[in-house]
């Protein structure tokens, strides 16, 4: 099945009790047996539940994946990852990594003896030197947030499995629809539901998806053992919002193309108050043509950087916007704007977060799926607020 026809139709029925074409909310914490272990394949809600069921089918379909498992938060589903290592194992990590995952890695499951390598995976062949016979996980994410680098997910695979680890690519930023990871070599894909997926902001998800049966199992076992489910109403709503997936991604898309070459081929770039823009599509980027090579379109993200360089100028652009919308999180139908100096890269010194190349006036945009026309006439405004100051 394509795509669409799947984010429409996979892992769901109609209701067998009534035909209800859409999945019940399965509102429920157990089920009555009629005599003890004489059950229908449920007994109690942390366990099965119907609506999740759906859910886990549906995302597992559009990964390509045999198997699905979906939990209450994005770093719910990360957590349940680590917890397939023991003491003295090694995860190889890109060095450019959502802020919530590297303070799970280090500030909790560094105590309990797992070791974690941060490595720049722009050239895939780095993480040679970091790899040995501990290494059971390597942990990616492409692309990354707010630079919108690009690893080559085969090429990484590919290593990975020389030294027989696991491969985990965060798949969040991209979306099942623009690229999939396990027909690449991954093992393992995780999403923030959160974000894409969901792609309404209004709830919080996290989901695994992998071919491996052996796997499976062990992530059924952990997933009902640590307990970090999703509520049945919020699988509904997510149940609801992969209906439009394949055509919300090609709106993010087109508006963020749009965007980047508005009248002129880069736009963006030669604008007199900009500095430089980051967006997998422009043929600058550096992982440019592996982008091209391992996804379907370039996303809906965009990250640029002021000629006047400061977090007052930045904060002055983003308060004057009227359509973009100052927030945390990403990928919802809403355009939204973030500031990783002052927001998620706040913890990070100044001088480091600079030498990861995040400066004062990075600005983050999540390209929402309203007008491109309108996006643009906010931007302009907004920047017709500033006024630069170059050394002359
Ligand atoms: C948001 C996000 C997460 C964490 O997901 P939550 O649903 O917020 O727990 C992990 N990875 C990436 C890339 C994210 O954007």
């Amino acid at each position: 099945m394509k795509f669409a026809t799947k984010a429409v139709h996979a892992g769901v029925e109609p209701d067998p009790s009534t035909g209800a074409i859409m999945t019940p909310i399965y509102q429920t914490s157990t089920y009555v047996q009629a005599s003890p272990g004489n059950h229908q394949g449920y007994e109690y809600a942390r366990t099965q539940n119907p609506t999740r069921d759906a859910l886990q089918a549906s995302i597992a379909a559009l990964e390509n994946g045999q198997f699905g498992f979906c939990f209450s938060s994005g770093l719910g589903a990360i957590d349940t990852v680590i917890k397939l290592l023991n003491p003295n194992d090694e995860v190889v990590a890109c060095n450019d990594l959502y802020g919530g995952t590297y303070r799970l890695f280090r500030r909790v499951f560094e105590k309990y003896g797992i070791k974690f390598h941060f490595v720049p995976m722009d050239n895939a062949e780095n993480i040679r030197t970091y790899m040995n016979k501990n290494t059971k996980l390597v942990w990616i994410e492409t692309p990354t947030n707010p630079l919108l680098n690009i690893i080559d997910i085969q090429e990484v695979a590919n290593i990975s499995r020389e030294f027989g680890a696991l491969l985990a690519v965060d798949n969040t930023f991209a979306s099942p629809y623009l690229q999939t990871p396990l027909d690449l070599g991954a093992d393992i894909v995780m999403h923030s539901v959160t974000k894409y997926i969901g792609g309404h902001s209004d709830v919080i998800m996290g989901a695994l998806v992998m071919n491996k049966e052996d796997l499976a199992q062990q992530f059924a076992f952990l997933q009902n053992a640590c307990g970090a489910v999703p509520a049945p109403q919020d699988c509904f709503l997510v149940l609801r919002g992969i209906k439009t997936l394949h055509l919300r991604m090609e709106a993010h898309c087109k508006n963020g193309e749009k965007i980047v070459n508005y009248k002129i081929v880069n736009y963006l770039i030669n604008h007199p108050k900009i500095d430089k823009v980051w967006h997998p599509g422009l043929p600058t980027h550096p992982n440019h043509d592996i982008a091209k090579k391992q996804m379907k379109g370039f996303g809906g993200m965009l990250s640029f950087t002021l000629k006047d360089d400061s977090i007052e100028q930045a904060i002055r652009v983003m308060e004057s916007f009227k359509l973009f919308s100052l927030a945390e999180s990403l990928g919802g139908v809403e355009s939204l704007c973030g500031h990783p100096a002052t927001m998620t890269h706040a913890s990070i010194p100044k001088a480091e977060r600079e030498k990861a190349g995040l400066k004062d006036s990075l600005i983050r945009l999540s390209i929402g799926i309203e007008d491109a026309d309108d996006l643009i006439a906010d931007l302009e405004q907004a920047l017709a607020q500033i006024h630069i100051s170059l050394p002359n």
